[in-house]
């Protein structure tokens, strides 16, 4: 039996790209599309939503999310208190928000997945950054997105940053004296370190972490060219979700 999708944000650049990642996949089946202002009641027999409130008993296992961030922690409650699993590629949840959400997933034993970077070469810079953190501490982070993206630092600056927190001796970086003659020069401080974000036409999703030491450097990039390289990792979350009662926050937990 294949697994039934809703789609929430399927006109978007990352929810149509999950459309069409679904049609192609014939264990997976489109039951649902999500979009505030969408005028269509169907797509090619697939209803159309306009509400989430109109989706409480709609028949799907799955449910999708490629909204805002402003949205994002709302359709996953819902999501959640409703029985569909969420796979989540929406940025810009607080840690308390993910607490509350795993808590409420338990709760309810629905499965599912909030990850900032369904990319695999993304999870595998997270796991070598804080790996290279250990025994370099004075690092920083460099994420480039494209100019539409709402929010900032990306989601998968702030899961690096985690990443690296929990493994880096503490230290405040740069020096002691350091003043900032324009504001933001700086970057954002995580914990003693600076992220940095770059909007720019033109760019997809793309991350530096560069590290210094006595007379070396290291620096690890990844680069999403084209926004078919997440699918695979929502294709392997949807498939992994529906097994599960507990969700969970990074793609890695589920590979
Ligand atoms: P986008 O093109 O702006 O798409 C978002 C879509 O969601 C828009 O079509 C928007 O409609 C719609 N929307 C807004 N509110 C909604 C609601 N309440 N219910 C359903 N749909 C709603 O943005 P995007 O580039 O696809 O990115 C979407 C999110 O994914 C962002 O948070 C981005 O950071 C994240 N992202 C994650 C990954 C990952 O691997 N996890 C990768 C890339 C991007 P309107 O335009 O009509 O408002």
């Amino acid at each position: 039996m294949s697994i039934k999708v809703i789609v929430a944000g399927f006109k978007g650049r990352m929810g149509s790209t999950a459309v069409d990642m679904v049609k192609g996949d014939a264990d997976l089946e489109l039951a649902g599309l999500l979009d505030p202002f969408a005028p269509e009641k169907e797509i090619d027999g697939i209803p159309v939503f306009n509400k989430k409130e109109d989706l409480v008993g709609f028949d799907a296992q799955v449910w999708v999310d490629f909204t805002m961030p402003k949205v994002a922690y709302e359709n996953t409650r819902f999501a959640l208190e409703n029985g569909f699993a969420p796979v989540v590629g929406t940025t810009g949840f607080t840690p308390e928000q993910i607490s509350e959400l795993i808590e409420l997933s338990r709760q309810q034993k629905v499965g599912g997945l909030i990850a900032p970077n369904f990319a695999i070469g993304a999870i595998l810079l997270m796991e070598f950054a804080a790996k290279a953190a250990k025994y370099f501490p004075d690092l920083e982070i460099i994420e480039l997105h494209h100019d539409k993206k709402k929010d900032a630092p990306s989601g998968t600056a702030v899961k690096t940053a985690e990443l690296i927190q929990k493994v880096r001796a503490p230290k405040k970086q740069g020096a002691p004296d350091e003043e900032e003659t324009l504001t933001g020069a700086r970057g954002a401080e995580f914990d003693g370190f600076r992220i940095h974000s770059v909007r720019l036409p033109g760019l997809i999703a793309h991350q530096e972490v560069i590290f210094g030491a006595e007379g070396q450097g290291l620096t690890l990039r990844h680069d999403s060219y084209d926004r078919v390289s997440f699918m695979s990792g929502v294709n392997l979350g949807i498939k992994e979700v529906v097994k599960r009662e507990e969700l969970v926050y990074g793609l890695e937990e589920l590979l």
